[in-house]
């Protein structure tokens, strides 16, 4: 496995392959890894040719206040996993390479940064956006690999490709969990022990909602309700609660067939969690 740092250098070690008609999959992240990018990298290296992972704490995406400094760092580790799911190249450049001074653009996915998580985390999606769109333009992948865990992010990845034409596969993969059902994530890492077993809410929150559904609920606000109930009564207090449509993220009063994405964010102790499920009314008989 390589490692490179700059885009003249990333550019340069794609050329031949792509020239040679090699498929090119990219998995964008920020490092620390778990099992849950182990899996975008395991599907990127079953479809692609290359596999190119980027690794990148993007700083335009952290709020005043939030956790950037903290953010756990180890390219070490980071590259010795990566080089054991049989990456070819990684790619960490520095804020300034990717952010080169007087740099201005920003890219803005209107509406679908609205709600959910932007509510707690202003631009913090405009900073996704537009640190995406400079990995999508640098790499030039055929395909690009994000998890399902970050819900509002991967439609909003899915927005940009479409509305800019850029000519790349946007591949949602789906969360990796923990036994207990707590989706892997770098901020798990902040929880104590205590927290961790109270973290385990949100998926049996999610469960508790899906269970709801296949016992035939379909009433947006009684589903909202249970998963509210089932959090609190572990002691976690939901920022939110909400179900949307899965593309335009836009509020569901009330299931009618089509699938539904249900989302989850809350605060335990220090880390901020997300999760999120898909509710199928369709594929679950009303009677069953
Ligand atoms: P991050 O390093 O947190 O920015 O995440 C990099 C990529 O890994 C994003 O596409 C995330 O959605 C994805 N990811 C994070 N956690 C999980 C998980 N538990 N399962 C699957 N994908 C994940």
């Amino acid at each position: 496995m390589l490692t490179v740092r700059t885009v003249a250098d990333l550019r340069a070690a794609l050329d031949p392959p792509r020239r040679a008609g090699q498929t090119i999959g990219l998995v964008p992240t920020m490092g620390a890894f778990h099992a849950g990018h182990r899996s975008l990298m395991a599907r990127a290296r079953e479809t692609d040719d290359v596999v190119v992972v980027s690794l990148f704490v993007n700083p335009t995406q952290f709020g005043r206040g939030e956790d950037l400094d903290a953010y756990p760092r180890d390219e070490a580790r980071d590259a010795a996993i990566a080089h054991a799911e049989g990456v070819d190249l990684l790619f960490a450049p520095t804020v300034e390479e990717v952010y080169p001074p007087g740099a201005a653009t920003t890219v803005s996915v209107g509406a679908l940064t609205e709600g959910l998580c932007a509510v707690e985390r202003p631009g913090h999606f405009a900073g996704v956006a537009t640190v995406v769109t400079k990995l999508l333009v640098m790499a030039a992948p055929d395909r690009a690999y994000f998890g399902a865990k970050d819900a509002q992010q991967l439609a909003v990845i899915r927005r940009l490709a479409r509305d800019l034409h850029l000519p790349v596969e946007i591949v949602g993969c789906p969360t990796v969990r923990d036994a207990d059902g707590l989706a892997l994530s770098s901020r798990n890492a902040y929880l104590n022990a205590a927290e961790r077993e109270r973290a385990g809410a949100l998926s049996e929150a999610l469960g508790g909602a899906a269970d709801a559904v296949a016992a035939g609920e379909r009433d947006g606000e009684v589903l909202r309700s249970r998963a509210k109930r089932l959090l609190r009564v572990r002691g976690v207090e939901p920022e939110y609660v909400e179900l949307v449509d899965p593309d335009d993220l836009r509020p569901v009063a009330v299931l009618d067939g089509a699938p539904v994405l249900l989302a989850i964010a809350a605060r335990v102790g220090r880390a901020r969690l997300i999760d999120n499920t898909t509710l199928e009314p369709s594929q679950i008989p009303c009677n069953a």
